[in-house]
């Protein structure tokens, strides 16, 4: 028996505004005091009334717009009904039968190649509190409640745990290119539940789903799936395959999913018009002022680097992973156009198209690697940096042009990376510049020969890889400055 997986996920995220979605109440309540970013609004006291934030709703949309949505003309709110420590109001306000956005979609980078990935609806609604457990107590925080979510929901065309987790991560590079939430899984402002089920490929029906509840991390959604899917087709193969729609979680410790007593459908949730707030119509004059919001999206980025750069999938993947990345290597590529147009002379365009690939794949290598390590070792993001991208760019054209070696080049980033200083100076004080062929390499490199007769004699009779030994001592008389190209060329025709 073969099987298609159709799996489905409703991913939630917390939008970054400065208040919450009904009120004043600040929306930095992760960061303050439990209970202390709370109103009677957001606690729902009765005869309080809420007021929509702006700010979420043009979020809203404009998150809508990126996956390629519909904007409904006119908006509702509706109350969600369910009783549970953590929703003091008795209800959650969400948006039922006309959400903000309606028939999206985003494109994925699977193992298989890209897919298109349907997307059924985006909605606004509003956070609950957050339980702590701890011992034989449950805590409540009210601070998360009331926090703006839109919640997006996925058709079930999702075909494998690994596409589940694409997917997931490509929303969330989404969210944070618009900079409309931080999206950090760990401190919950991306959440999701999966449904999941099996359909034998002779089928043509759906079989009831499965969801599973509230994970948060990519690497679990992935192996929550996977389990599942597993677990499913033992059922189906027993001649037992699940027969009506269940909620499990998911047990990180365990590895395994587990039977939660199933929340109500849909329709248990008694879901009715909030009478609170009114209708929203959202003009296209209003749309169009946030259309301007909209930034070049992971996807369209990724395509253009690899034809403007011509650089691999992977080294692309890695720059496109995080935006401000993104924009500073772009800015240094353009400065290093100018730079390598000053240094070199001859015709400007021949210069850029001749040099292009090389110098920019350079620039790649360094920012990924040594950049990244300093970063790192110093606990600092990319937005963090002192280096200017045009001292970024000059320090590149002076490791291209051979002006200093690596390890040399290594100092002077470290001292770049320290003070944003200007890479010249730094070598020019520190006297890095690499020698020349010239007089002075050649001191040296007679100096050795005189002092090392015995590897002299070896080498002269044969013994080639010797010339490593030569080309270290050079290196180490040059203080690193010398070229070791330069010395093995010339110690190759001393000792011939
Ligand atoms: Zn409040
Ligand atoms: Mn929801």
């Amino acid at each position: 028996m073969e099987f298609d997986i159709i799996i489905g996920l409703e991913v939630h995220i917390q939008l970054k505004t400065k208040s919450k979605l009904f009120c004043g109440c600040s929306n930095d309540g992760e960061n303050l005091a439990a209970n202390t970013t709370v109103c009677p609004v957001c606690m729902g006291h009765p005869g309080t009334l809420p007021v929509l934030n702006k700010q979420a709703l043009d979020w809203a949309i404009l998150m809508s717009l990126a996956l390629n949505m519909k904007i409904n003309q006119e908006i509702k709110f509706d109350r969600k009904n369910y009783f549970y420590p953590d929703l003091s109001k008795g209800y959650q306000i969400s948006q039922f039968d006309q959400p903000v956005g309606v028939e999206g979609f985003i494109i994925v980078a699977t193992l298989q190649g890209e897919r298109k990935i349907g997307i059924e609806r985006l909605h606004l609604e509003e956070d609950a509190a957050k339980n702590i457990h701890s011992n034989d107590k449950t805590l409540v925080d009210y601070n998360r409640c009331g926090t703006p979510l839109v919640e997006i929901v996925s058709n079930p065309e999702i075909r494998s745990p690994e596409e589940a987790k694409s997917y997931m991560q490509e929303i969330r590079l989404i969210a944070r290119y618009l900079g409309i939430s931080e999206a950090d899984m760990e401190k919950g402002h991306l959440r999701c539940d999966a449904n999941i089920s099996l359909r034998p490929k002779t089928e043509k029906k759906l079989s009831p789903k499965t969801e599973i509840k509230n994970i948060n991390s990519f690497r679990f959604v992935e192996k929550a799936l996977a389990y599942e899917v597993t677990r499913q087709q033992q059922l189906w193969l027993s001649g037992e395959p699940p027969a009506e729609q269940s909620t499990r979680g998911w047990d990180a410790v365990k590895g395994q999913t587990y039977d939660q007593r199933s929340k109500e459908a849909a329709n248990d949730y008694r879901y009715f018009p909030e009478p609170d707030l009114p209708n929203y119509e959202i003009t296209s004059g209003m749309i169009n002022m946030i259309k301007k919001d909209l930034v070049e999206l992971p996807y369209d980025k990724k395509h253009r680097f690899t034809s403007e750069y011509g650089l691999s999938q992977q080294d692309i993947d890695i720059l496109v992973e995080s935006k401000a990345l993104a924009d500073y290597f772009e800015q240094v590529v353009s400065e290093l156009r100018s730079w390598l147009e000053t240094e070199v002379e001859g015709d400007r365009e021949e210069i850029w198209e001749h040099n292009k690939k090389k110098i920019v794949k350079l620039a790649n290598n360094w920012i990924t690697t040594e950049l990244f390590k300093l970063l790192k070792e110093n606990h600092l993001n990319i937005k963090d940096i002192k280096i200017s991208p045009e001292n970024m760019a000059e320090f590149i054209t002076l490791v291209y042009l051979n002006k200093v070696n690596s390890s040399a080049a290594q100092i002077i980033l470290a001292a770049m990376f320290k003070t944003g200083g200007d890479p010249t100076h730094i070598m020019d004080d520190q006297d890095l510049a690499q020698l020349e062929g010239g007089e002075d390499l050649e001191k040296y490199i007679d100096l050795i020969i005189e002092n090392n007769p015995d590897q002299v004699a070896e080498f002269k009779a044969g013994k080639d890889p010797l010339i490593q030994f030569f080309i270290g001592l050079g290196m180490k008389a040059s203080k690193g400055k010398a070229n070791p190209k330069d010395l093995e060329e010339i110690f190759r025709q001393k000792l011939k």
